[in-house]
């Protein structure tokens, strides 16, 4: 059977092989985002697809329900609480594991039915910033390039993107271009992998990110490197950006001052960008993760503008996903400001979306983001919650008052694939779903690739698909033929259609699969939006022209400004979080593989030499970070990689795994002020022995 791995946002295609439970998977050789390759993650599937732990039957207070009462229950309560409070009394926090047809079906219940856009998804914690910057280039959220460029291009600059761990198997399609000549350039404060091996790291100061490519367009602009003519033909706002960047001493010495990096590394840098057409700049959580997020999108777009470096094999700024299907997310309208088929709020794209749902009512303005939502719930704004495919109690920012939001919510539902996640004990109600191996339907990767993940075995127990789970609510909230439908063919096939009803010449169009048959459905091969009868599109802007009203892109004049939080005595190291290899979010999958777990079996606290020798923290020492919103214990790892002054932690273990080692409740509620999206890598904080 083909299907797509559920990890990243490489979004590979797995052959798998299923006798009951036994799974054995390889990679898809024709599957055009891996060609055969799959990385630990992936390859470890078969060892997580067992029953253990699994949430087969819903509970109503922890005892078992059937499915029409738990369902009568949830519909009543959101009704009551929607007739007493109003629509935005309640909220989905969703998932960028959900499939498209899951997606499509939760934002068409939350904006169209129930009328409000309290809809958000974890995937505003990983590429939020993104999507705001390609709005404000572009004109809509759209990936100019796709993976062949990543081949093609002769210089890749990553931007706090750690390939090598987080995306392994890009990572090993580009070290194979290296062979050939491609140069790799990696902007991260920590010397990751990614950084190990390439031909220059910059390690940059935390949050300098802005800095560092305003330097580099003010270096473009001194050397000649700006291509006059593509900015006259197809950019507005070159001449804002340039005097914004004429505010401040731009000069080489200063730049690399304020960044931390050596002098002549920069002018490297600096140097094998200008004279490199072929120039791919992925850019990741490392710059998105950030209260400046947006503007570090901006910056490394504005580079790309001024060079005519886009729309062409080889060179296009690149914005990188963690989710698999965190894309589908963004299409569908799984983002509480983003309505559907990535249109606005404005009042002709509300009303096209309302009539084409036949909906009662639409909601009238964005709804609030992952961060403001728990803050909502914790003051009482919010008194009835879904949770599906995600496990906030670990994973948010300031993670110990989202538990507090949780406890205090009048109505939690929670519908997951594991029975005792970190959330699940704040549930009034657990509703049962389906895990990867079961699922049937659709994911988007990174180049916006349409992939099916298709069902290798029946459903266990009383486990259903998450669309089917919000039909089911939605029909017993009274909204019985808008959500009649009977498999997920349907419901992409509605999605495809809203994707090109009265398109007016939007890019997001899934032109010939809005007529698909289930036949079609079942066989569709990976394919990338815009579909046209000629089949999908690898490239997008390649004739210069952008979805604003004008048809030009917009450079953003954006200003450095640093992290949102300074150091200070009290709190004087930067604490950073991400990934590890082996390890995927909250651990409640890969946690399952002993051959995952081995890589790094526990929490850690990574600190440079100079530090440890200052703060007396020596290798494998059991260490307490101390941050103003809490603390964790975990050994050290006293290492060079890490720059001085900053520490990083993992941010996969929660209560269930590991309980003092846990880093997100330390991480300050900061967020960029656009996009939401909180600056998990940044926050003050100090370390000692424990
Ligand atoms: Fe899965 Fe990502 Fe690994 Fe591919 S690179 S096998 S999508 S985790």
């Amino acid at each position: 059977m083909r299907t797509t791995c559920p990890y990243c946002g490489v979004g590979c295609g797995v052959k798998a092989k299923a006798d009951g439970r036994n799974v054995s998977v390889a990679g898809d050789a024709a599957h055009p985002a891996n060609f055969g390759r799959l990385c630990s993650k992936g390859s470890a599937l078969g060892s997580t697809v067992g029953l253990e732990g699994r949430l087969l039957h819903p509970t109503i207070g922890g005892r078992q329900a059937s499915w029409s009462e738990a369902t009568a229950l949830v519909a009543k309560r959101f009704k009551e609480t929607i007739a007493r409070h109003g629509p935005d009394s309640v909220a989905f926090y969703v998932s960028g594991q959900l499939l498209t047809e899951d997606y499509y079906a939760a934002n068409k219940l939350m904006k169209g039915f129930i009328g409000s856009a309290n809809i958000d998804t974890n995937s505003r914690l990983c590429m939020a910033s993104a999507v705001v910057a390609h709005k404000l280039a572009f004109g809509a959220d759209l990936v100019p390039g796709c993976y062949e460029d990543l081949e093609l291009a002769d210089l890749v600059v990553f931007s706090g993107h750690n390939a090598a761990w987080t995306h392994p198997v890009l990572f090993r399609r580009m070290e194979q271009a290296r062979a050939r000549g491609q140069r790799h350039v990696v902007i991260d404060p920590r010397r990751t992998d990614t950084a190990e091996g390439a031909d220059l790291h910059l390690p940059l100061a935390p949050q300098s990110d802005v800095r560092l490519w305003n330097g580099l367009l003010a270096d473009l602009i001194r050397r000649g490197a700006v291509d006059r003519a593509y900015v006259a033909a197809h950019v507005n706002g070159f001449a804002d950006v340039e005097a914004e960047l004429g505010k401040v001493d731009q000069s080489l010495t200063a730049v690399a001052a304020d960044c931390g990096v050596p002098a002549a590394d920069l002018e490297q840098f600096f140097r094998w960008f200008a004279e490199t057409p072929r120039t791919v700049s992925l850019f990741s959580m490392g710059a998105n993760q950030s209260a400046q997020g947006v503007a570090k999108g901006s910056a490394i777009i504005n580079a790309h503008l001024a060079t005519g470096r886009i729309g062409k094999p080889g060179a296009a700024p690149f914005s990188i996903t963690g989710q698999p299907n965190a894309m589908g997310g963004r299409e569908t309208g799984g983002m509480a400001t983003t309505l559907a088929g990535h249109m606005d709020f404005d009042p002709e794209s509300r009303e096209r979306v309302k009539r084409f749902w036949g909906a009662p009512t639409i909601s009238e303005k964005p709804g609030l983001k992952a961060v403001e939502m728990f803050e909502a719930i914790r003051e009482g704004r919010i008194k009835a919650l879904w949770v599906m495919a995600t496990n906030p109690a670990v994973s948010l920012p300031n993670a110990g008052k989202v538990r507090e939001a949780l406890a205090a919510c009048p109505f939690v539902v929670v519908s997951d694939v594991m029975a005792d996640t970190d959330t699940a004990p704040f549930a009034h109600v657990k509703l049962p779903a389906l895990a990867w191996g079961e699922k049937d339907g659709t994911v988007t990767n990174s180049e916006r690739r349409i992939s099916r993940q298709r069902a290798l075995f029946d459903a266990p127990g009383e486990a259903r698909p998450d669309w089917r789970i919000v039909a089911d609510v939605a029909t017993a909230m009274g909204f019985v033929d808008a959500f009649s439908w009977r498999s997920q063919a349907q419901v992409f096939r509605e999605w495809a259609r809203l994707s090109a009803y009265e398109n007016g010449g939007r890019v997001l169009n899934l032109g010939p699969l809005a007529a698909i048959t289930p036949e079609a459905y079942d066989a569709l091969e990976p394919v990338q939006w815009p579909v046209t009868s000629a089949g999908g599109t690898a490239r997008l802007f390649t004739d210069g022209r952008y979805q604003t009203p004008d048809g030009r892109a917009r450079m953003q004049p954006v200003a450095a400004e640093g992290p949102a939080e300074a150091t200070d005595p009290a709190f004087p190291l930067s604490l950073n979080t991400g990934r590890v290899r082996d390890h995927w979010h909250t651990l409640t999958r890969t946690g399952l593989a002993p051959e995952l777990c081995r890589h790094t079996p526990e929490p850690y606290i990574e600190v440079h030499p100079a530090d440890a020798e200052k703060l007396g923290i020596t290798e494998g020492r059991l260490t307490r970070v101390t941050t103003r919103q809490g603390e964790a214990v975990a050994v050290a790892k006293v290492s060079e990689r890490q720059r001085p002054g900053s520490i990083f932690m993992p941010m996969h273990w929660g209560e269930t795994f590991a309980p003092a080692g846990r880093a997100n409740p330390l991480v300050a509620p900061k967020v960029d002020a656009r996009s939401g999206q909180p600056e998990f890598k940044h926050t003050p904080a100090r370390a000692r022995p424990y």
